[in-house]
């Protein structure tokens, strides 16, 4: 079968490789039908690459996928299933798995990362990885349950209510999803900050109420205008806005960090968010959110088509991954 592979620090590469064979009892084969690009594959083959993965391991942690074969234990899926995949394996054993903490796993694993991911024909799954979705619903918006499963968690936390305001920083497909989601919550403001031109309309077409460039405008001071004292909410969807979110957001408000960059280290006013009560929530992969990413992905709440900007045949993967290190489009999929 044909899959896109890391190859080596900053080299992607399509490789012909064997078709897997199931291991275990409760592994399941699957036909991949999409797989979107994220950024944290372009992170992955950055050199040097600020996450440890194998050379010939197969990228793709985003995807849908029909299921082929099933081992001798799986009793939740049969062949001809359409599934999604909740790439991230955890252990069930370490202190975290015990408290109910998945996402923060002491061993977690994660297919397309780790071990062989969906950027291919073909992939092998633990049983436990894969949520049910009717089969009507297209394959491009499967795919994209995984980022939709990490918003929710997100969300859960902030937990935001009508007539509120909202302000994302960062207009990436992450960023959509989140005011796209906000807006079916009932916001009654969005204001997205993003630096690019295109990524600014896409997200005027995806509820944004106001798109303001931090280059060119002051974003801190717009936001206290139209709110009148902040936002309610601010989501960092970049990693490395902190500062800029505890100036924005309201006393009493909530802050969500969902963006990840290591190397990012703001400068905080830490009394700022003493004095303003500040609520302030990481937020890392999904935990417990594939099923609501399901539902709503199948009841069609969120127009989440506007979102997919361009798609590949699997033999174009490269073309998808270096439309993706150049920043253009939302969402990418590659469709094998
Ligand atoms: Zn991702
Ligand atoms: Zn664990």
């Amino acid at each position: 079968m044909l899959a896109g592979v890391f190859e080596s620090p900053g080299v992607f590469a399509l490789r012909e490789r064997a078709t897997p064979a199931l291991q275990n009892d409760d592994d399941v084969l699957l036909r991949v039908r999409a797989c979107g690009i994220c950024g944290t594959d372009v992170h992955i083959l950055a050199n040097p690459s600020p996450i440890p993965v194998q050379p010939g391991s197969i990228l793709g942690h985003e995807y849908t996928a029909s299921v082929v074969q099933v081992g001798a234990r799986v009793s939740q899926s049969q062949p001809g299933d359409c599934v999604v995949v909740d790439p991230s394996i955890t252990c069930g054993v370490c202190e975290y798995c015990r408290r109910g903490l998945l996402n923060c796993c002491l061993a977690i694993a994660t297919l397309g990362v780790t071990r062989d991911g969906g950027l291919a024909e073909f992939n092998i799954a633990p049983a436990r990885a894969l949520h049910k979705i009717r089969a009507e619903v297209p394959a491009h918006l499967a795919a994209l349950a995984e980022p939709l499963a990490c918003v929710i968690n997100g969300a859960e936390k902030i937990h935001v209510q009508p007539g509120e305001a909202a302000l994302i920083l960062g207009a990436g497909p992450i960023g959509l999803l989140f005011a796209q989601f906000f807006r079916a919550a009932g916001a009654a403001q969005i204001i997205v900050s993003e630096i690019s031109d295109a990524r600014a309309q896409i997200a005027r077409d995806n509820g944004a109420h106001l798109v303001v460039n931090p280059q060119t405008q002051d974003l801190v001071a717009l936001v206290k205008r139209e709110t009148g004292i902040g936002a309610d909410v601010v989501v960092d969807a970049v990693g490395a806005l902190f500062d800029v979110a505890v100036q924005a957001v309201r006393r009493g408000g909530r802050i969500l960090l969902f963006g990840f960059n290591s190397h990012a280290a703001p400068k905080i006013s830490q009394s700022i968010i003493t004095r303003g009560e500040i609520a302030i929530h990481g937020s890392y992969i999904a935990k417990h959110s594939f099923p609501r990413a399901v539902q709503l992905i199948e009841s069609g709440t969120l127009p989440l088509a506007k979102l997919i900007t361009h798609r590949f045949a699997l033999n174009d993967a490269a073309s998808a991954i270096e439309t993706m290190r150049r920043g253009e489009g939302i969402k990418i999929l590659v469709e094998p």
